[in-house]
């Protein structure tokens, strides 16, 4: 007898809110997180590592880290603003914080 088992990631939605993708602009980009967990049987058993949420569009499959590097480097008009919970420099077209998931404020 031998054991199948292994660690293996899962993604899971955190929002089903859909939010306007900035790379394709199509309203398909989904608040998610990448967890890993250990597998026996190829069933999940325990998860031994929590993800970092991230946005991630259905559509063109870029993530938050993507969009970041847009808006940094080919897209320099793009408005900022700042995250009052935690801080971090983001798009105006988040209405939630991708770093700490609270709902950014809107002057
Ligand atoms: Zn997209
Ligand atoms: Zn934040």
């Amino acid at each position: 007898m031998f054991l199948i088992a292994g660690v293996s990631p899962k993604t899971t939605v955190i929002d089903n809110t859909p939010r306007r993708c900035p790379v394709c602009g199509t309203v398909r980009a989904y608040y998610k997180r990448v967890d890993h967990y250990f597998n026996l049987f190829f069933i999940p058993i325990l998860r031994v590592k929590k993800g970092e949420p991230f946005i991630m569009c259905d559509r063109c499959s870029r993530t938050v880290n993507e969009f970041k590097e847009e808006y940094g480097s080919t897209w320099p008009d793009i408005q900022k603003t700042q995250c009052r919970h935690c801080g971090k420099t983001l798009a105006k077209d988040f209405g939630y914080c991708p770093y700490c998931g609270k709902l950014v404020a809107r002057k």
